[in-house]
Formats: structure tokens, C-alpha cells, sequence
């Protein structure tokens, strides 16, 4: 089948970037608000309990400047700005992030990179620095509305599987092809929702391939499957999509 025109899907955090960012700012910055957000984390939604950490941050002097610093300092393999630069150069790919970071993480990092005009949309929670040098997080579905209906296992603040077929919906027609690189649990819907015809890059030995080998099968699973551990092998990947 000949690709002309194809959509590759990114989640963020251990998928675009080698590292997690909201567990890696507080590693850096405040180790003992790190290990706070891990004990509660069974009790507390995610997305709420970085925007609480973030707040303890800047009372106790952390500034705007240190949380910029501390992204642009964050793992992120060279040979991943190489792949998806050469595949964007193609011309025939369209980029969409869905990520549960933030806005400001991810445009502070895209940005750092040279990689600010990848993404076509970039759908994750919302985030502002206020004039107090605060970082607001919010989620990206309000806790106080109309709640999203999946029953996969999603996160309160976003469904992600809901978020791609919307994107599809906006983006008609339909793509030839959609690949999507994830390694997490929350990753497991949005790749329920493709076809044969697309392709899932999963990260090795993280939650996502856990969820694929439990369930994918019970699920109706149809994509298929492409398995890497280091941002070189998405680089070999991402030549069988020019
Ligand atoms: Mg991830
Ligand atoms: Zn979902």
C-alpha cells in the first residue's frame, strides 16, 4: 500500500524525551516533594499533585528560571531530534503530541531543541507561569464538568484514546497511516483505536508492552507492533516510514 500521507503520534515522557518530566523537576529541585507525590500517589490524581508539589516549590523559593533550567537540562537523545527532523523533512508526515505533562513543560523542551514547529497540535494539560513566577497546572479535563467515558483505564485528566480519534475527526480524511510511539499504561487506549494498517512503536519493559501482552489480544489489538529500548532503534524505525 502506498503511504502518501501519515500521522506519527507522540507521547512525551519516556517516548519523545528519555526522561519523566514531572517526576524529573522535582528529583532535581525538591527530592523530598518527589517522594511526597510518590507516597500519595494512589490518593492523589496525577495532574493535581504536580500542580500541588509545584506550588510547596515556589513557597519554598524555587524559582521560574531553576524549573526552566531543570527542563532544558533533561535527558533527551540526540538521535530522537534526528529521526523526527529527517521524517518531518519528508514531507508527508503530520505531528500531534499527546502527552499528560503540561504545556510548558513540553513547549520549554521542544524549544530547547529546535524542535518548537514539529507539532501540529500538541494536546496535554494546560499550564501558565503567573507574574509570581508560579507554574498553574490544571487538567485537561476540569474535575468539576462533564467527565470523558473510557472505560480502558485513563487518567481522569485526559483520555487519550478519546484525544486521538478527535484528532482524527479534525484532520480528515483519513490517514494512510498512523504510527504511534508510547511506553506507558495510559498508552494502551489511544493504540485500541488503530488500525491494521498503523504501526505502534512501544518502549520495551515499561507499561504499555505490559499492557499489549496481558491484554492487547482480549482487547482486539489490530495495529501493528514494533518494539525499542533506545531512541537509535526509532531512528532505523523511522526510515521504514520515508
Ligand atoms: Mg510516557
Ligand atoms: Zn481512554
Amino acid at each position: 500500500m502506498s503511504v502518501n500521507r501519515q500521522l506519527v503520534v507522540f507521547d512525551f515522557d519516556w517516548s519523545l524525551a528519555d526522561q519523566d518530566s514531572d517526576r524529573w523537576i522535582f528529583e532535581v529541585l525538591a527530592p523530598d516533594l518527589r517522594r511526597k507525590m510518590r507516597q500519595s500517589k494512589d490518593a492523589v490524581q496525577w495532574t493535581d499533585s504536580v500542580a500541588a508539589s509545584l506550588r510547596e516549590a515556589h513557597a519554598r523559593g524555587i524559582t521560574r528560571e531553576e524549573i526552566e533550567q531543570t527542563l532544558v537540562s533533561m535527558p533527551f537523545h540526540p538521535a530522537m531530534v534526528r529521526a523526527v527532523k529527517d521524517l518531518k523533512a519528508q514531507g508527508k508526515t503530520t505531528f500531534f503530541c499527546l502527552s499528560n505533562a503540561n504545556e510548558v513543560f513540553i513547549k520549554t523542551i521542544l524549544k530547547s531543541k529546535g524542535l518548537e514547529d514539529l507539532f501540529d497540535e500538541i494536546i496535554t494539560n494546560p499550564a501558565e507561569w503567573d507574574e509570581s513566577g508560579l507554574l498553574k497546572v490544571r487538567r485537561r479535563i476540569d474535575p468539576s464538568g462533564p467527565q470523558h467515558k473510557c472505560s480502558v483505564g485513563c487518567s481522569p485528566n485526559m483520555c487519550k484514546g478519546e484525544e486521538l480519534i478527535a484528532f482524527l475527526e479534525r484532520h480528515q480524511p483519513a490517514f494512510d497511516r498512523v504510527v504511534y510511539i508510547g511506553d506507558g499504561s495510559n498508552d494502551f487506549c489511544p493504540i485500541l483505536r488503530m488500525r491494521a494498517q498503523d504501526r505502534c512503536l512501544c518502549r520495551s519493559f515499561r507499561g504499555l508492552q505490559k499492557r499489549i501482552l496481558s491484554e492487547g489480544e482480549a482487547a482486539g489489538l489490530k495495529c501493528e507492533l514494533k518494539y525499542w529500548g533506545g531512541a537509535w532503534e526509532v531512528e532505523e524505525l523511522f526510515k521504514e516510514l520515508h
